[in-house]
This record gives C-alpha cells, structure tokens and sequence, in this order.
C-alpha cells in the first residue's frame, strides 16, 4: 500500500524529507523518536505511546483506521442510534437544516475552521454574521443588546443570574426566585451554579410565591413558554417584582418570539434561550448556540462576547469585540464570566437559517408549529380520555392520561417519543411536524383526529403586535443565488485555515479532516434528543464510551465527564469536583486556589464561579510554578488551602522539571492539584499527566483532538480525573452518571455529544503511534521555528534543556524603543502577508506565542517564518530611520487594496512595498476588507445590533 493513504500521513504536515530537514536544523537526531528523547524529559516521558483500548466488535484491533474503515465504523455507531422522532420538548427539537446553510457553512471549512474572531480586520465575514445573531436575538426578545453566545440554555440562565446577582447593590439579597415550570437541567444548573456563591434557588410555583420571595431575592427567572407548554402572563408580576427591586429574567424560546410580545416588553430586564431550532441538529445535546438579551445598561456587566460597530483608520463601518475589558483574560479573577470558547459557529448557522427563511419564513414556520399543536389538543379533547393541564401554549401540549405509561410505550411503537413525568404526558410540535404524525400520535394517546384547524390563536395579550426581524438582511436574501453569494461574500472576507496556517499559541490550529466532520451531516448522527430513552442513543453512547476509553488511557487519568462544553467549564466543573471531595471530608473551609500568575485568564474566573478565593502564585522563568512561593503560599493558607491550577507545559510553552514538585506540596497541605489540559498537544503519546501528580483536568477537545475552532466555538472540554474524585463528577437529571441526578453544569448529559464522533475519528484513524508522531512533529515543528526565528528575534523565556516543546514566545519589547513598533503593529502587518497572527501579549505583555502543531508542512512553515523575517527587516529600517516611526508599512498596516489606489505621492514606501513585501503574494493575495480597527471608538460609541437599513 502506497504511503499517503494512510491517514496520519495526511494529518501530519511535513514528510519523510522535510522532517529530516527539521530534525537537521535544530540538530535533534536522525528520527522523531530520537528528537523525543531529546526535547521531553526523561522524567515525563513514557517510552512507548500508551496502547489504544481495543474497537469493540473491530477483528483488527486497535490499529489504526484508514478513512473508509472509520466511515463504516461510523455508519455503524449511527445506525445503532434509534430513528424514533423526538417530540419530547424540554428545550430541544427536531429542525431542518437548510441544504444551503448545510453545504455552505456547515461543511465549509471558511466557516468552521477559522478562529475567534481576535483579529478583527480579517474576521470581518463572521464579525458580519454573528452581529446579524445579535441583531436577531436582541429584537426577538425586545431587549436592547444580545451577546455573540453562550455555551447552552442553562448555561446562559446562569450567566444571567450571576449578572444580576453581581448588579444588584444589597449585599443581602441572596435569593433567586425560580419558575417551578422550567426545563429540570436548567433549575439543576442554576443550582450548581448558585451553591458556592452563597446564593439560594426558591421555587415559584404562582405569582403568590414569586411576591413572597421579592424581599429577599436579587432577581427572577421565568420560562416563557413554561416546561410544561403553558404560555402565562407575567407581565403584573414581573412589573411588581421590579417595583420592588428584583429584575427579571425571561428564558425564551425563541421561535414563539416571532408570534409573542417580547420579554423586553413584558418587562424583563434580561432574557436567555437557545437557537437551537433555527436549523441545528438536535446532536444529542449540542452544539447549540445559547443566548443572552439585556437592557443596554447591563452592557459592561454581561458575559461573553458581544461583537460591536466601529469604524476602521479610514473611516469605513468595521466590527471588531467590544467591551473586551470584561473579559476573563483582561479582568481574571473579577471577570464578568469565565467564557472563553462559546459557540459561534452554531448562531452563525442559527443567523443564517433565519436569513434563509427570511423574517416572513420565519414566522410561517412558527405559526405551523402552533397550528399543529392546537390541532393536537383538539384531537385528545376529542377522544374525551385526556385532560388538559391547559388551553394556552405555543408548541407543547400537556395533558393527564388515566394510563400515562400506556400512552408512551402506544406512541414508542408508533415511531414517537413523547414526554411523561407520572401521570401527565408532554407533547412538543416542530418545524418537522407533519399531519399525519399528530394524527398518529393522537390515536395513540386516545384521541380522535378532527384534522388541522383552520386558525389557531394565541392568547389575545400575547400576541406579538410589532413584527419581528424588520432589518434588510431578514428580507433581502431570500433567493439562493443572493444567499450563496452572502455567504461567499463574508467568508472570502476572512483567513482561516483554508488559507494560510494560524500559528496561535496555546490554541492549537490543526486540522479538521473532512473525513473526521462527516458524521455531522449525517441525521443519524446528529438526529438524537439528549433525553431520549437509552435504546435510541444506543450508539451514541458507546462512541462516547470508546473516545473516553481512549482518552483515559492517553491521559492516565480514571475516570471521565463529557458535560462541560468548553475548556473553561471543565476547570469550573473540575474545582467543583475538588470542592466536593473536600466538603465530604468535612473540609468545607478549603477554599484557596492557587493560581499561577502566568496562567490563563478563564482559571482564576472559573476558580471564583466555583465559590473559591484566588491567590496569585509567582513563576518561575521556565513559567513553571515557582516552588518556594508555593510552599510559602500553601503554608499561609494552611487548612483553607483547596487547590492548586497548573499549566502543563507551562504557558510559557516549555516542559518545566516543578511538575512534580509541586503537586507532592500542594497534596501534603491537603490540596489537590487541577491541570490545565490546554497545552496536551505536547504530552499526547508520549506522557501521561494522570501518572505525574494532577487530580483533575480539562481536555480542549477543540484543540488537541481536532474539533474545528468554528470561529469561536463550539468547544467540548471533557475533565479526566483520579478514582477518589471520580464520585463528585457532574451528574445530571436527565441522565444520572452513576447514580448522580445533580451536580449539572450544562444542558445535556454528554454536553454537545454529536461533537464526539470528530475527536473519536481522529484518534482511531491516528492510532496510538500516528499520536505519539503528531506530538513529537508539532514539539519539532516549534522548535524548528524558534531555531529560525530567534536568529533574528529574541525569546521571551529561556528554557533551560534548550529545547521548548509545541510552543514558544518571541519577546518584542525592544522594538517598542528602536522603533516605536508594537507587537499589535506586527500582527496587523502579518495580515498584509496572509497570516493569522500569532497570540499576542500572553503570557506576557509586548510578546507573540507560535504554536504551529504537527498538520502544517515544511513549506507553509518557511512561508511564515519568510513573513516575520521580512518583518523584522521593517522593523530594522525604522529603526534605522529610513522610515518615520508614524509612517511606515507596519505603523499603517493593515493596508487594503483602496488605500493603495490613491494618495501614495510622497509617502516613505511604495504601494508594492505595501501590498506586496513577498514575492509570492503576487500569486495568492488576501486583501483585508478593512484597515484598522478602531477599539475605542466602537467602545466609546457602543452599537451591538444592525440597523433595519443596513447590508451585511
Ligand atoms: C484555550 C485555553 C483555555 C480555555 O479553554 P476554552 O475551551 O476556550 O474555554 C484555558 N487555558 C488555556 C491555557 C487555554 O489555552
């Protein structure tokens, strides 16, 4: 068999020949494993890759799969799911991707290979779409401004209650008031989030209860439709509970939004949900893009990224992330949220779905859902057996049914899973609903079918009166030939890595096999309710079992949870564990987390959501935790001290030798250790972090494990742990984990579950040596780099062994006094080369982190290094003064191809030194649509949402 085939092959970058040349130039031996046992340190490393759990039911083995044979095997985990049709409601419903959306975004790597969008002025294509997701959202739900997304529906309930909490300037109210009739995983995660803040959840069940609470509560939460379908009025008790000081927040289903008066109207302040039925599957849970609204004043306070308009150097519209000082990464431990990866590939699909449909589509679809449900009611009133819990609801009928059970199993074997909880049986309509399902459904619940109404009405004081979505970009783009040519528009706006590699430290840019997304487009796959009884998730499950089996053995860890749904809930989810476990020995006063001061910004912000107080720890100049301020910071916190975050490599991108150390401290003093898992590509195949100290840990499966990046999310962050924590991972209500029902810390039991066939395929079609190869090239690739690139520039950090493993940092700070050049100047220069910068200023102020991982050739890594070469040459001539510090290609970059054609008499360069530093730009050239981004302005001047008359 011919080499290429196999499909590590075609997932490392560099072949036979370039690796010798790599291996060459930074004198690392005559092969990958010889480079290894020179760049990992013996006490780390382990001498041969873990083994792979054998592929149950596989007569081969655990070799590794080439990519047909991990097609069948992913048919056959597919076809082992059920192809019931959910109807269960609870937040999730069947929908119908639009084929457009489906071939032009979904399986189009512009869309979901591109990264957070950073760098504005080559993120403008999805800038454009995720503030037409604003824009949506924020008018669906009258409310002033929505975010760009949050993780899930209750996640986002949780955001907001901790935004009303931290808004809410009587220290003393501690409690929030609950609509009983909400979705179990939303009241569940509210819980977990509310438990370490000190904060109390009191279930309303009428507006008596919610009045009685007022005097305590800082806020309220309200389901609009209910959990059980029940559409109320709450209008007089929210209008009373804000008299008496307590805001609200409405969770909304977004589709009845096009037919019902608005939370904002109603006279809620803030209002959460999930897109989920504007066209994204069901996947068992997930991707699913939450969401936010609020009042304007609430701006500065709210979570996640909210993307803004401001204007570029020249004046032109540009949107870029405002408010970025909220942030985790600015603000750490006193951030608004610890939301890093959110989900935005899923609200830009959800944006265009409803670009698809078109506002007038949009509100069809709706008004189907409701017809078919009315028409449902009428049936099972009809039959005369069932009791209608009530007359007025959207798409969800509750009723009692003197043989409830009976009812279920008749419509199971009809093809349908409806809901039941005792005696009352819950039905949800979707957009895919047909007539001849209801009718079916109907006969099995002991109803009679009358056929569709005529109309179905809403209740009177409900009823949307201004029609929603008025902007041009819901009305304009109707045809297909205008939407696939948006579409194109935008994303050719952008660089992902369909384009050039994006070398960005710590966030590891690799590839995204098509082979490996093919699952997401298959309804088998992602056709799944999250609740579904067990036997439709059949094979669901045992693809999540099998990519855990594998991930516990590449870690060393013992036991694993899928639920967070990016790495910064794993680090919440893992400090619950560790809070957990000590409560149980009766340390509830362990409460210090340690936390490095070159760690990530989500740890301390996750470590504060956890109910944990943040002590900063010194590094070491490896970026290593610093061992005698850790003994002397462990000492001082002495029987309050919880745990310890690490960085493994350090964020400094180098294996540091305190690991170990570090851990036998902290474990001494009676904490325990929590690893972030971030930087795994250098540990993957060739150590095992769960056999060196740590207890807990996230995995970014959206980084180490190939999950597309989406330009912002979705994320999976799985957390692996050790046997004794193993009791106090997340449960959920929906699905218990072994026996646990609470402890929820997203929507669904497996977080976004259709997610996991991608890692799962590339760790099969890898196999354990095609793993421990990416790791050893993406620790060479790095040090291939830092050999070319420190001739010319300096590294930030010295690593003792000489070798720095998947990542290093170039420290820029002298160029600041040489040439009044910045880091930022340099990473908007990159872009006149086709680059995605690297990571700026992290760890550190005045630096770039390159991570290039294991997928990009030789070539394309010269290519890069060309273009930081040729910008260090820049620097040296403003240096020099031979050009002004004010005037230069860097100081002015980017340069877009309308700036070149006027205005160039006299100016320092010519508009080809502009354009074209390189000669290979005259063959493939990126024009940014966009000069630089004005942050201030747009910041000064905050607009988060389209104007009705505005194109994208
Ligand atoms: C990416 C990253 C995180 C956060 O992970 P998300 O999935 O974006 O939430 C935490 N720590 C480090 C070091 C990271 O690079």
């Amino acid at each position: 068999m011919p080499e290429r085939t196999r499909y590590r092959d075609r997932h490392i970058g560099p072949d036979a020949a370039e690796l010798a040349r790599m291996l060459a130039k930074v004198g690392g031996g005559a092969s990958l494993e010889e480079f290894i046992a020179k760049a990992v340190p013996a006490a780390i490393r382990a001498a041969a890759p873990p083994a792979l759990p054998p592929l149950a039911g596989a007569p081969e083995g655990a070799g590794a799969l080439g990519e047909e044979r991990a097609r069948a095997e992913l048919e056959r985990f597919a076809a082992r799911n059920g192809a019931h049709r959910p109807m269960l409601g609870l937040g999730f419903y069947a929908s119908v991707m639009p084929a457009a959306v489906r071939r032009l975004m979904l399986e189009n790597p512009a869309w979901y290979s591109a990264y957070t969008p950073y760098q504005s002025e080559i993120s403008q294509g999805r800038l454009a779409l995720l503030l037409a997701f604003q824009t949506m959202i924020a008018d669906l739900c009258g409310l002033d401004m929505a975010n760009a997304s949050l993780l899930d529906e209750a996640s986002a309930g949780a955001e907001a209650m901790m935004l009303l909490r931290r808004t809410c300037k009587d220290d003393g109210r501690r409690v929030f008031l609950v609509d009983a009739d909400s979705h179990p995983q939303n009241i569940d995660v509210l819980r977990t989030r509310a438990a370490p803040c000190g904060v109390e959840i009191r279930l309303c069940a009428a507006a008596e209860d919610f009045a009685a609470g007022a005097a305590d509560a800082f806020g309220a939460y309200f389901s609009y439709p209910g959990s059980s379908g029940r559409l109320a009025d709450w209008r007089e008790t929210v209008a009373r509970l804000r008299e008496d000081g307590v805001p609200a927040v409405m969770c909304a289903d977004p589709l009845a939004l096009l037919l019902l008066v608005p939370p904002g109207e109603l006279g809620a302040a803030v209002a959460v949900g999930s897109a989920q039925r504007f066209g994204l599957p069901l996947g068992a849970g997930g991707p699913h893009a939450g969401f936010i609204a609020f009042e304007a004043g609430y701006a500065r306070q709210a979570p996640g990224r909210i993307v803004g308009v401001s204007k570029d150097r020249q004046g032109r519209m540009a949107f870029r992330l405002a408010l970025q000082t909220r942030e985790q990464h600015i603000r750490r431990d006193r951030a608004t949220s610890n939301i890093c990866t959110a989900q935005a590939l899923p609200a830009m699909l959800a944006a265009a779905y409803a670009i698809h449909h078109g506002a007038d589509g949009l509100r069809a679809i709706a008004a189907r859902v409701h017809l078919h449900a009315a028409g449902l009611a009428t049936a099972l009133r009809a039959g005369g057996k069932c009791q209608l819990r009530h007359e007025e609801f959207f798409d969800t009928v509750s009723f009692e049914h003197p043989d409830a059970a009976g009812a279920v199993a008749a419509a199971a074997a009809a093809g349908y899973d409806i809901r039941v909880a005792g005696e009352v049986v819950s039905i949800s309509c979707d957009e895919t609903t047909t007539e001849a399902d209801l009718e079916k459904i109907a006969a099995a619940c002991g109803g009679e079918w009358q056929g569709l109404p005529a109309t179905a009405d809403l209740p009177a004081a409900l009823r949307r009166a201004k029609p929603a979505l008025p902007h041009r970009v819901f009305s304009q783009n109707a045809s297909e030939h205008a939407f696939m040519r948006l579409l194109r528009r935008l994303a050719h706006k952008d660089i992902a890595l369909d384009r050039s590699m994006i070398p960005l430290g710590s966030c590891t840019m690799k590839l995204n096999a098509a082979a490996a997304m093919e699952p997401l487009s298959d309804a088998r796959w992602n056709g799944q309710h999250p609740f579904a009884p067990a036997e439709r998730l059949r094979g669901m499950n045992e693809l999540s079992d099998d990519l855990g089996a594998m991930l516990l053995s590449v870690t060393g860890f013992d036991a694993v949870s899928f639920q967070p749904n990016a790495g910064s809930q794993g680090e919440y989810a893992g400090l619950l564990a560790i809070r957990g476990w000590h409560r149980e020995r009766g340390d509830e006063e362990r409460r210090v987390c340690l936390v490095p001061a070159s760690a990530h910004g989500t740890n301390p912000a996750s470590a504060v959501m956890a109910g944990m107080e943040v002590v900063s720890l010194e590094s070491d100049a490896e970026g290593g935790v610093d061992l005698d301020d850790l003994r002397a910071k462990a000492a001082a916190a002495g029987g309050r001290l919880a745990a310890l975050m690490l960085t493994y490599p350090s964020t400094c991108g180098i294996y540091n030798d305190s690991l170990a150390e570090a851990c036998r401290i902290v474990h001494e003093a009676g904490g325990q250790v929590y690893m972030d898992g971030a930087n795994l590509n250098a540990l993957v195949g060739v150590a095992l972090p769960g056999e060196l100290g740590p207890d807990v840990m996230h995995i970014n499966l959206h980084k180490t494990f190939c999950i597309p990046h989406g330009g912002g999310g979705p994320g999976a962050g799985p957390i692996v742990c050790k046997k004794h924590l193993a009791p106090h991972l997340p449960g959920h209500p929906g699905a218990p984990e072994g026996g646990r029902r609470d402890g929820a810390v997203s929507a669904a039991p497996l977080g976004s579950g259709m997610l996991l066939a991608v890692s799962w395929a590339y760790m099969r079609m890898m196999g354990a040596a095609g793993l421990r190869a990416a790791t050893g090239t993406a620790v060479l690739a790095a040090n291939y780099m830092a050999k070319v690139l420190g001739e010319r520039y300096g590294m930030a950090y010295a690593s003792s062994s000489g070798w720095c493993a998947h990542e290093f940092v170039l420290d820029l700070r002298e160029f600041k006094k040489s040439a009044g050049v910045t880091v930022e100047m340099v990473a908007k220069r990159l872009i006149d080369m086709g680059f995605h910068a690297p990571t700026v200023s992290f760890p550190r102020p005045d630096t770039l982190m390159i991570e290039p991982a294991e997928s990009e050739s030789l070539a394309e890594i010269d290519r890069f290094c060309e273009a930081l070469l040729r910008i260090r040459a820049e620097i040296e001539k403003v240096a020099a003064g031979a050009w002004p510090q004010d005037d230069n290609p860097l100081a002015n970059a980017p340069h877009p191809a309308a700036d070149l054609l006027e205005g160039w008499e006299g100016r320092p360069y010519s508009a080809a030194e502009a354009a074209y530093p390189l000669p290979w730009l005259k063959e493939d050239k990126y024009w940014p649509p966009v000069g630089f981004v004005d942050q201030v302005f747009g910041d000064r001047n905050l607009r988060c949402a389209l104007a009705p008359d505005e194109e994208i």
